[in-house]
């Protein structure tokens, strides 16, 4: 037994950080308990204001919170989630370098790893769209969008124009429906200082599957909504799917293709792979949790958030995937942890939505609250006195209070700041007796030698640490790919020889190439082979 219960939490978002939080306050006295968070960044993300940050009116650091300051009682690792043992009661941990793991064991285990996004059935969408999930994409989407109107306002072909400035939209919830309006919202504020563009050229349109839009909210205020983005200019496409994407446009289901430098997907939510690959109950791939928040069949295993799925007493079905939902299953699960320290019955979750708030830009909102309906200004202002409020720490609330009256008094900022992605193969040197790859990590690249000398060698079992060598290789050769195409540890160390410089490509990268290559994959597997034979007796 170990002197101190454990309780570990996977995930940092809204189910997680309010999990920890609500537990470093029920436990303040209590030493013998020590909490643990798993979340691959290193903090907390406020996802209702990303639409505002892809418009540029609030800065991306400022809805984003340090897990460590909100959680100073909490022992923060910022790494991978790769795997749940429910016998041993232990959770592997990838660390952020990618080649190494190790385990945490539990009392107890929250599960609050959200959904990811997936768009199998759509060709395309992964590749080309732009997703609205974590503040990188919000930050990203606002560069590319001042970037088409770069482009745009020099641009000599006509079509090539058109497409650079229309804004296609997926996904008429919420998030869909608070990015179009806030995206217009900000390419209006910045036009004046494009002269060669008019306003009548930017395009916007919204795609939706339903009947109408923000289908969450009573109809008349959907259709309030709807009006407002129609009377700006947007248009809305009602009950159409999309088929499919490309580097040149989105087509919707019908076969018509709109031309487009610019898809923002807000649909895609997928349960995420770690709650589906487990032996306990899932419904529509959410792992199933009772009305305590426990997973039944697993002592100490909890469920919260997107990723779970809990059923409302009233009416029987899932609460919906919402942040208000999350942090409310939060402040339950830590109770009922705590309840079960000492020794005490949990409680059930019951929750009915306080309210429901969309705003559609240009100052204007809808609100269902407490069984009131606002639309308009005055709704706008209660949206942002919610969020404001909302956001945890009186820091990060001033902070966007400061951005928003900015945002009031000066002109939008169109400054295009370049993000790039890494780029997909990457270079590096190694001085002679380095180690690039060793023996019994993950394997997490593929290398090929551009100039020097790198020896390989092998430990075998039981040799005491002494090491076989393999081979010796130079320029053109290449190492690494036994790790990543039969998914195993590295099985042998190389080490640079001479001063090394080598191409370095990603597992994912290397596997895709892998996958597809035919030619390639089966080259590589027999290189491997010849290389796994003992060398001739001399
Ligand atoms: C654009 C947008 C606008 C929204 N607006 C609203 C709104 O106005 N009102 C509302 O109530 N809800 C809103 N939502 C929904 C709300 O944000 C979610 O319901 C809420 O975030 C769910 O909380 P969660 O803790 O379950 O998941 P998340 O907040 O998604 O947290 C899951 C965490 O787990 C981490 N994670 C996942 N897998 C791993 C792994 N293998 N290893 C380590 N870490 C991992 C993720 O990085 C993430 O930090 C919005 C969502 C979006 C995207």
């Amino acid at each position: 037994m170990a002197d101190k219960a454990r309780i570990v939490i996977l995930g940092g978002g809204f189910g997680g950080c309010f999990t920890a939080r609500r537990l470093e306050q029920r436990l303040r006295r209590q030493r013998d308990v020590e909490i643990s968070l798993v979340n691959r960044d290193n903090y907390f993300v406020f996802q209702p204001l990303l639409p505002e940050v892809a418009a540029g009116a609030i800065l991306p650091h400022q809805i984003v919170n340090p897990i460590r300051r909100m959680l100073p009682r909490t022992r923060f690792y910022a790494a991978e989630v790769d795997g749940i043992d429910l016998a041993r009661r232990q959770v592997s941990v990838l660390l952020a370098d990618g080649r190494r793991r190790i385990e945490l064991a539990y009392d107890h285990m929250i599960v609050a790893l959200g959904t990811v996004l997936s768009f199998s059935g759509l060709p395309g969408m992964a590749e080309h769209s732009l997703p609205m999930k974590n503040v990188g994409d919000a930050f990203y989407l606002r560069n590319h969008v001042i970037g088409c109107l770069e482009r745009a306002d020099i641009e000599p072909d006509a079509e090539v124009k058109r497409s650079l400035l229309t804004f296609v939209v997926v996904g008429g919830g919420f998030s869909g429906v608070e990015t179009i309006g806030e995206l217009q919202e900000m390419v209006d504020a910045v036009l004046p200082s494009y002269p060669n563009i008019a306003r009548r050229e930017a395009r916007f349109v919204l795609v939706h599957s339903q009947p109408r839009i923000l289908p969450e909210v009573v109809p008349s205020l959907a259709e309030y909504a709807a009006r407002k983005l129609r009377q700006r200019g947007v248009e809305i496409r009602l009950s159409t799917r999309c088929e499919a994407a490309t580097g040149h446009g989105v087509v919707l289901a019908g076969g018509e293709k709109i031309p487009t430098h610019t898809l923002v997907s807000t649909v895609g939510n997928a349960p995420h792979p770690l709650v589906g690959a487990l032996p306990w109950k899932t419904a529509k791939g959410r792992l199933v949790a009772d009305a305590t928040l426990a997973v039944p069949g697993h002592p100490g295993v909890w469920a919260i958030g997107d990723c779970a799925s809990i059923l409302h007493e009233h009416d029987g079905q899932p609460y919906a995937p919402t942040a208000q939902n999350a942090i409310r299953m939060a402040a339950r699960c830590a109770d009922n942890i705590v309840a079960a320290l000492r020794g005490r019955a949990p409680a059930p979750f019951h929750f009915d939505t306080l309210g429901k708030l969309a705003s559609i830009g240009h100052r204007s909102a809808v609100v269902e609250m407490l069984g009131l309906r606002f639309s308009g200004f005055l709704a706008w202002f209660i949206w942002r006195t919610v969020y404001l409020l909302k956001l945890p720490g009186w820091e990060r609330r001033i902070r966007v209070a400061l951005d928003w009256t900015l945002d009031l008094l000066f002109r939008r900022d169109l400054t295009q700041l370049k993000v790039f992605r890494a780029e997909r193969v990457e270079r590096a040197h190694f001085e002679p007796g380095e180690i690039i790859v060793r023996q019994g990590e993950i394997g997490d690249r593929f290398y090929v030698i551009v100039s020097g000398r790198v020896a390989v060698v092998r430990e075998e079992e039981g040799g005491g640490g002494s090491a076989r060598p393999i081979a010796e290789l130079g320029p053109g050769e290449h190492f690494g790919e036994v790790a990543l195409l039969d998914d195993v540890p590295r099985t042998a160390t190389v080490r640079a020889a001479l001063p090394t410089d080598v191409l370095c490509v990603g597992r994912g990268d290397f596997a895709a190439v892998a996958r597809s290559l035919t030619l390639l994959r089966a080259g590589l597997h027999d290189a491997a082979a010849r290389r796994a034979q003992p060398p001739p007796p001399s």
